[in-house]
């Protein structure tokens, strides 16, 4: 029996990607063969990567100054690639709003001068930094920022206009809403929080911030030799790539983001509401900076937390440990958590909290 899934990274998966996967698997499209058994420079294989590449584009509106690159390490390769690639001045501006944010300072801080312009670390990053009160570096080579952030239950909501590219790790909120790419230098995200199983990830960079990398970035690093070679230049995580398209056909017909942005703010909507009027659950963030995919939350008491955790597991609601940096529950709310989900989540809740008061 499937559960409902509320695991941060890798989590849910739509339903009806995971049974065409399924079909798939003995024979993809005629070929006798599944997408993971087949050269990446096949036919098949490269109209794959194609379509994932165009629908992409086509479901984030990203014109033709980007390129739009399917590359491997996760998240945190991107932290090294990043200053790699861009850190053309030896400085660049980080704002730390949670544990990923300040990996990638940290990891920034090996090629250059990587400067905390403004952190909310002072409280346990539950909110975002006032980010028209920032003062940037005038010589930065790019502006860092994690768009939402998935451990703390914190998101941006307003984007700081910065003097130099604006990077964003999307990982956790990329396709959840809309955005205009066209605010950004580049976005990165790993593919195992809203698009698909881990393996992949996308990385979306402006054109004129290509060929500027430092000479010993290593070659699989480069953009701009990926970029070059379609994200081809070697063997790519094709079952990921595969996923993803699946992935993002489901969401184009679901009807893009800005209808899957509708649902997860009517989803996180119902559970603050009753987290908020609960007596029980809290959830400690900042009221205008909370999180649409990642809600954090406790009951104030660790033996408490623990048997939620527990009875809810056993009713068929899955993965609601809280990040050990925080914590009581998490639930993450990603775009393929559907509705009776979440609403079974919070019909638990209520009943948890009648019957532990
Ligand atoms: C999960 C996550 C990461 C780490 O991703 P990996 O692919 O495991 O390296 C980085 N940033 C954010 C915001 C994340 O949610």
């Amino acid at each position: 029996m499937r559960v409902y899934n509320f695991s941060a990274g890798p989590s849910t998966l739509p339903e009806e990607v995971l049974k065409e996967a399924q079909r798939d698997l003995l024979d993809f499209n005629g070929t006798g063969m599944s997408i993971t058994e087949m050269s990446h420079r096949s036919k098949p294989f490269q109209a794959v990567n194609d379509e994932a590449n165009a629908l992409l584009r086509e479901l984030m509106g990203i014109s033709d100054d980007y390129a739009v690159l399917f590359v491997q390490g996760g998240a945190s390769q991107q932290f090294a690639a990043v200053p790699l690639n861009l850190m053309t001045t030896g400085k660049a501006d980080y704002i730390v709003t949670g544990n990923f944010a300040g990996k990638a300072q940290q990891e920034g801080a090996k090629f250059g001068e990587a400067k905390i312009v403004a952190s909310s670390k002072d409280k346990n990053f539950t909110y975002i930094p006032d980010v028209d009160a920032i003062q940037f570096s005038s010589d930065a080579s790019y502006v860092h920022i994690t768009s939402n952030n998935t451990i703390f239950g914190t998101r941006y909501v307003n984007l700081p206009k910065t003097p130099s590219p604006l990077v964003a790790d999307m990982s956790s909120n990329i396709l959840s809403e809309e955005v205009d790419v066209n605010k950004f230098g580049l976005i990165y995200a790993g593919a195992q929080k809203n698009i698909a199983p881990a393996g992949v990830t996308i990385v979306i960079v402006r054109k004129d911030l290509l060929g500027k990398q430092s000479a010993t970035c290593p070659t699989m690093l480069s953009y701009e030799i990926q970029a070059k070679n379609d994200s081809l230049y070697n063997t790519p995580p094709c079952f990921s790539i595969y996923i993803s398209m699946l992935v993002f056909r489901w969401l184009k017909a679901f009807g893009g983001v800005k209808a899957m942005q509708a649902q997860n703010e009517y989803k996180a909507g119902l559970l603050y509401d009753f987290i908020d009027n609960s007596k029980l659950f809290k959830n400690y963030v900042e009221v205008k900076d909370r999180s649409i995919m990642n809600v954090p939350f406790v009951t104030g008491s660790e033996e408490l937390d623990a048997k939620f955790i527990k009875e809810a597991t056993s009713a068929g609601l899955a993965s609601l440990k809280g990040h050990k940096l925080v914590g009581g529950m998490r639930a993450s709310i990603y775009n393929a958590m559907p509705v009776e989900g979440v609403k079974a989540l919070i019909e638990f809740m209520k009943k948890f909290e009648l019957e532990n008061k």
